[in-house]
């Protein structure tokens, strides 16, 4: 009778273990990397690439600004910047996008898009192919032309002309990357509802409540025909409604605050800043 050697079952044990302890430290290293990156000096070149490209930053309270500044540090050090049509992939892309998706982590505490892994960028508006039912349930194909798409797999897509202009003009209420990203923090609880994660029930009811009358608001104007603080396309659907507002919120501030208090309160209580002050 042959007895089966303990030793394979033993690595396999050990190999297991070490495993678990890598998986463990991982939460443990990532924040360390993440002070790292955090802590060496903003470059320079960076700092042009801000007060010529994303004038909202001129403005912004000194320590939110360097707030920012550590942000964008881990941001494009995490998330892979691909150029798609030949869109060449510089400093002054990156930066400009990374501050504008920056802006909406200020102040919480963030993950930095955890399930965002890359950013394609094409230099102008992109065609999607998309498909569409009829009222006779016909499927038809047509394209589409977008500015921007935020995926719920890991992915964001941008045309630079417009991620560029929305960062340029401060405020207009139009702004790709701001947009783009609120729909990925929309989807960080793994529900693109037009709620992100707001921590409590109770907040959630509030949330609600103030979202969903300001929402039928916009239909309302829309439908009337009358001029809105808020892009006309947020009366879309209460997802579209989340991202058109954040764009507002940090573009037309005090218009907002003005004409619809409730709505900028609940946007400040989510994004930990006033932009309204800056
Ligand atoms: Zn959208």
């Amino acid at each position: 009778m042959s007895v089966a050697s303990p030793l394979p079952l033993l690595i396999v044990v050990v190999l297991a273990g070490l495993w678990v302890v890598w998986l463990w430290r991982q939460p443990r290293r990532q924040a360390h990397r993440r002070e790292r990156l955090q802590a060496a000096p903003f470059p320079e070149a960076w700092e042009r690439i801000l007060r010529r490209r994303v004038p909202l930053t001129r403005s912004m309270p000194p320590d939110l600004l360097a707030q920012l500044k550590r942000h964008i540090q881990v941001f494009v050090a995490e998330k892979a910047f691909i150029g798609c049509e030949g869109q060449p992939i510089t400093d002054e892309v990156r930066i400009t996008v990374a501050a504008q998706a920056c802006l909406l982590l200020l102040n919480r505490p963030t993950d930095y898009y955890p399930r965002l892994r890359q950013i394609l960028v094409y230099p102008r508006a992109f065609w999607v192919p998309r498909t569409q039912p009829d009222e006779h349930g016909l499927v038809h194909a047509d394209d589409e032309l977008r500015a921007g798409e935020s995926w719920d797999e890991g992915q964001v897509i941008l045309a630079w002309d417009e991620a560029r202009d929305g960062a340029r003009i401060p405020d207009d209420a139009f702004n790709v990357v701001l947009h783009e990203f609120a729909h990925q923090l929309d989807a960080e609880n793994g529900l693109s509802n037009g709620a992100p994660d707001l921590g409590s029930p109770q907040r959630h009811v509030r949330w609600a409540e103030v979202m969903r009358a300001a929402f039928a608001e916009l239909q309302g104007q829309v439908a009337r025909g009358e001029e809105t603080v808020l892009d006309p396309y947020g009366a879309s659907e209460p997802v579209e409604f989340f991202a058109v507002a954040t764009e507002a919120f940090f573009e037309r501030a005090q218009d907002l605050k003005q004409v619809q208090p409730a709505l900028y309160t609940e946007l400040a209580r989510f994004y930990r800043v006033d932009p309204a002050g800056w």
